[in-house]
C-alpha cells in the first residue's frame, strides 16, 4: 500500500494532479488535474454515466445549474444545518474540524454529537492543536459549508444565491419538469454528474476532501406501497460494488461497507450505508447510499408550493414518491484508482501504475530506437499514426529505451512498441507489457488486432 506522499509525488511528477494556485503559493483544498489526470477522470466519468444512465432503461440524465436560488437551500435544510463544528487555535490561528481532531487523537467516531458533547470530549482529554501542539483551542463553533454568491451589483440578501453543496437538489427541484417533459414511469431514476462546493477545512488528504469537487448522484424514485425498499436498496449497493470492482478493477479486499447508526444517520433517512475504500489514511467514505424517504420532495412542496406528486396512470393514485440515493465523489474514485493501481516493483526498482487497461490515459507508446536515424523515426511515425487512429498513443524518443519504459510504467501505459533496425528488414517490432515487463516480437501489421484482443 503506497503512502499518500507516494501518490501525491507521482501525481505531480507525471501530471495527474497538482496543488491549486500553485505558483501563487497555493490555495488550501483545491487541486488542478493535469494532462493524465484529466484523461483518467474523464474515462471514469464516462464509465459512470454509461453504466448508470445510458445503459439503463429506467434512468434519465440531468445537468442542472451550479448556482441556485437561496430558497432551494433553505428548503433542503442546508442553510440551517449543513455545518461542521470547528475549533480555532488561539496561538497559531489554525482552524480544525472538531470531529476530525477527536477522531484522529482518540480513534472514536463522534458523528451526530452536539457542540457541547464535542467540547466536553476535547476538554476532558486535553486535546491540542494539531498544527502547533498547544492546548489553546477555542470551544467548537458551527460553520456552514455552503458558499454564498451575490448576483448582480448589490450585495443584498435579495440577490443571495448559493453554489450548490450537492448535485442532488437539482434533481428534486426539476422533478416536475422531468415528469412533464419525458415519458418516465415509476420506478425510475435521475442521474447527474457535476461540480459541488463545500467550504471544507481539512488538511493533508490530497483530492479526497476539497472545496470544489465532482459528484455522481442518482435519485431513484419509487412507490413504497408497491416497491419494497429493502431489495431495491440492496440492488443499488450491489450495483455500486460491481462498478468499483468489476468496471474500475479495484481490489475487493480494500473495500468495506459501514452502516450508519441512529446517531449518525440523518433524521429523515431510514437506512444509510457507506461503501468505504482503504485509502492510505484509512477506510473512508467513497460512495454513500441512503433511503431518504420523501423528505426532499416534501420540503420543496412545502416551500415552493409546486405540485411535486406523481400520478400513477394505471391506478390514478396520486402520491409523493420516495427515493434511494447512491451518491459518489468522482475525485474520490480517481484517488482510489491511483492508490489501488500504485505498485512498487522492487525487483526492477520501478513504480508501476497497474491501471485497468480501459482506464489508462494512454493505451500504447511508440518509440524509435534512435531519434537521430530518419529511417527508424519515419517507420515509427507510420506505426504511431496507424495506432493513433484506434488508441490514445504516446510518442517518446528521449533517453534510452529502459528509461522510456519506466516513464510509461508510471503513467500506467499498458503497452510499449519499439521500432528498431530489425523492423526495417522484416517488419517486426517489440511489444512490451507494463505488468510483466515481458517482450514479444510481432509484425507491425498485427499490432492493432493484438492490442484490441488484449484490451
Ligand atoms: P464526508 O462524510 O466524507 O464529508 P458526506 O457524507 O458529507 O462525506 P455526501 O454529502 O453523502 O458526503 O456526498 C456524496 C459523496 O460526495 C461522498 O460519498 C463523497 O464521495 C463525495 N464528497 C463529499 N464531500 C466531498 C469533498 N469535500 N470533496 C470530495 N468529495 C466529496
Amino acid at each position: 500500500m503506497p503512502t499518500l506522499a507516494d501518490i501525491v509525488s507521482l501525481a505531480k511528477r507525471r501530471g495527474f494532479f497538482y496543488p491549486g494556485s500553485d505558483i501563487y503559493g497555493g490555495l488550501a483544498n483545491t487541486w488542478d488535474y493535469g494532462p493524465l489526470g484529466a484523461e483518467l477522470k474523464k474515462k471514469i466519468k464516462e464509465l459512470w454515466w454509461e453504466t448508470f444512465v445510458t445503459r439503463r432503461p429506467d434512468m434519465v440524465g440531468l445537468d442542472s445549474a451550479v448556482i441556485s436560488s437561496s430558497k432551494v437551500w433553505e428548503a433542503s435544510g442546508h442553510v440551517a444545518s449543513f455545518a461542521d463544528a470547528m475549533v480555532d487555535c488561539k496561538t497559531c490561528h489554525a482552524r480544525t474540524r472538531a470531529d476530525h481532531l477527536i477522531e484522529d487523537a482518540l480513534d472514536i467516531k463522534v458523528e451526530g454529537k452536539t457542540l457541547t458533547e464535542l467540547n466536553e470530549i476535547i476538554a476532558k482529554n486535553n486535546l491540542k492543536c494539531p498544527t502547533c501542539g498547544n492546548a489553546t483551542l477555542t470551544n467548537a463553533r458551527s460553520f456552514n459549508l455552503l458558499f454564498p454568491v451575490h448576483l448582480g451589483i448589490l450585495a443584498e440578501s435579495a440577490d443571495l444565491a448559493y453554489l450548490r453543496g450537492e448535485t442532488a437538489q437539482g434533481i428534486f427541484i426539476n422533478f416536475k419538469n422531468i415528469l412533464d417533459s419525458t415519458r418516465v414511469r415509476l420506478p425510475f431514476g435521475v442521474g447527474q454528474m457535476g461540480k459541488s462546493f463545500r467550504n471544507e477545512i481539512t488538511k493533508g488528504q490530497a483530492t479526497f476532501r476539497t472545496v470544489e469537487f465532482e459528484q455522481g448522484e442518482i435519485e431513484y424514485f419509487f412507490n413504497p406501497e408497491t416497491t419494497p425498499w429493502e431489495p431495491l436498496f440492496d440492488s443499488w449497493l450491489s450495483a455500486m460494488k460491481n462498478f468499483v470492482i468489476g468496471t474500475l478493477g479495484i481490489n475487493e479486499t480494500n473495500l468495506r461497507t459501514r452502516e450508519h447508526d441512529d446517531k449518525e444517520r440523518s433524521f429523515y433517512s431510514k437506512k444509510t450505508v457507506d461503501l468505504e475504500y482503504n485509502y492510505p489514511f484509512g477506510y473512508k467514505e467513497l460512495w454513500g447510499l441512503a433511503y431518504r424517504t420523501d423528505y426532499d420532495l416534501q420540503q420543496h412542496i412545502k416551500n415552493s408550493g409546486a405540485d411535486l406528486s406523481y400520478l400513477d396512470p394505471a391506478t390514478n393514485q396520486k402520491f409523493v414518491p420516495h427515493v434511494i440515493e447512491p451518491a459518489v465523489g468522482i475525485d474520490r474514485l480517481v484517488l482510489m484508482v491511483l492508490c489501488d493501481a500504485y505498485y512498487h516493483d522492487e525487483e526492477h526498482n520501478r513504480v508501476v501504475l497497474k491501471l485497468a487497461k480501459k482506464l489508462a490515459p494512454y493505451t500504447v507508446a511508440v518509440f524509435p530506437l534512435l531519434k537521430n536515424n530518419p529511417e527508424l523515426v519515419g517507420r515509427a511515425k507510420e506505426i504511431f499514426d496507424n495506432l493513433s487512429a484506434r488508441f490514445r498513443t504516446a510518442w517518446d524518443d528521449r533517453g534510452n529505451i529502459g528509461k522510456r519504459y519506466y516513464y510509461q510504467d508510471e503513467m500506467g501505459t499498458p503497452y510499449c512498441v519499439t521500432v528498431d533496425h530489425q523492423t526495417l528488414t522484416d517488419g517486426t517490432v517489440t511489444l512490451r507489457d507494463r505488468d510483466t515487463t515481458e517482450q514479444i516480437r510481432l509484425n507491425a501489421s498485427e499490432l492493432i488486432a493484438h492490442l484490441e484482443k488484449s484490451l
